[in-house]
């Protein structure tokens, strides 16, 4: 079983927050987000994107919603993603 590269593990990020992968595969993609930060930053964004989603769909107009949603990756970019 090869290990995932970047690429790999950037494809499958959204199936794996969602829990669509194999054992396996959930294996090698958090090994890689645990030795990679630009994966991992990817992985934050769409975390953070899924958690405002599943916060505020059913309150919030969609223009907010993405107010938001900018507002955390700027905060990421800002920080984290150095
Ligand atoms: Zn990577």
């Amino acid at each position: 079983m090869p290990e995932f590269d970047c690429q790999e593990t950037k494809r499958h990020v959204h199936e794996y927050i969602h829990n669509e992968l194999s054992e396996q595969e959930i294996k090698e993609i958090t090994a890689h987000l645990a030795n990679c930060d630009s994966c991992e930053t990817d992985y934050d964004l769409e975390t953070a994107i899924n958690q405002k989603i599943e916060q505020h769909c059913s309150e919030v107009p969609p223009e907010k919603l993405i107010d938001g949603i900018m507002e955390r990756i700027r905060a990421i970019q800002a920080g984290e993603a150095h």
